[in-house]
């Protein structure tokens, strides 16, 4: 067996399984430590992923009782005024009333936890179920490319399976479930995949499976899509390249799964799951 009793997996080390298995295990089975840089311009890049943490703060407090017009007159970043006034004007137009902001759910996974994060949840009495993620990156990536993302996957997953405290101690029907991908750069396009059952089936499925393979492989192969090096802190580690990639390149590259807002939440959660 590969994993500790105690480990908590997340839709972040799912996703660095799914992505090259050596880097799951050098970040979370060996917790190795590599001083690189992911992208090349680091200070932008770092202003982007603060830009987007100020944002995600915002829309909490606004979640939990701060009138809008007080947070709006104190911003003075004018990306973040622009997407709080995007969020102000349609970012809850479609969530049911009881809303639930930073929500945390773990549920079980074969012998291990799974843990998601999420943004907002909105959960009618016997109505809808929406899960609501905010994105501040500045590309909307496929849909077909976002739908195999492990947080679509566990995200929706993790609610139909955890859900019954949120919704009078009943399950929640996968059929009453829907992820909503907002883009706070775009104005508040959406990107919308409901749920059902035979897809909660083909995700416990998957899910479990993924568990399985990582427990019982006997090794842990470097990825190869060597496109995934560049923005891979483990790099020279792995004689993959010394120089990070470019920041544009990491934009325009949805498809790697690299998404900034998840580098923040995969921060937090590795931060959650250790203290
Ligand atoms: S540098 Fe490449 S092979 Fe090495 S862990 Fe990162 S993605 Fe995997």
């Amino acid at each position: 067996m590969n994993l500790p009793d105690d480990f908590v997996f997340s839709q972040s080390s799912l996703q660095d399984y799914v992505d090259c298995p050596r880097r799951f295990q050098l970040k979370y089975l060996q917790r190795q430590r590599w001083p690189a840089p992911e992208v090349d311009d680091m200070l932008e890049f770092e202003r982007r992923m603060e830009q987007g943490e100020i944002f995600h703060h915002l829309v909490h407090q606004h979640l939990v009782g701060i009138p809008a017009d007080v947070l709006a007159g104190r911003l003075t970043d004018p990306d973040v005024q622009r997407w709080f006034a995007a969020y102000v004007k349609n970012g809850l137009s479609d969530a049911p009333a009881k809303r639930r902001p930073e929500s945390t759910l773990t549920v079980p996974l074969g012998d291990y936890l799974l843990l998601a994060k999420f943004d907002l949840l909105a959960v009618e009495p016997d109505g809808r179920a929406l899960i609501l993620d905010w994105k501040t990156g500045q590309h909307i990536p496929r849909a077909d490319n976002l739908l195999r993302r492990l947080q679509t996957i566990v995200y929706r997953y993790v609610l139909a399976t955890g859900g019954n405290h949120l919704n009078g101690g009943k399950p929640i029907p996968p059929e009453r479930i829907e992820m909503i991908y907002w883009y706070a750069d775009h104005d508040g396009a959406t990107l919308r995949f409901p749920y059902d059952s035979a897809q909660f089936a083909a995700d416990n499925a998957y899910l479990t499976q993924l568990v399985e393979d990582i427990n019982t492989r006997p090794e842990f192969p470097l990825t190869d899509d060597e496109r995934r090096c560049r923005f891979c802190v483990y790099r020279s580690l792995n004689n993959r390249g010394t120089e990070a990639g470019s920041l544009t390149d990491w934009d325009e590259n949805a498809e790697l799964s690299l998404d900034i807002d998840d580098l923040n939440l995969d921060l937090q959660q590795i931060a959650e799951i250790e203290f």
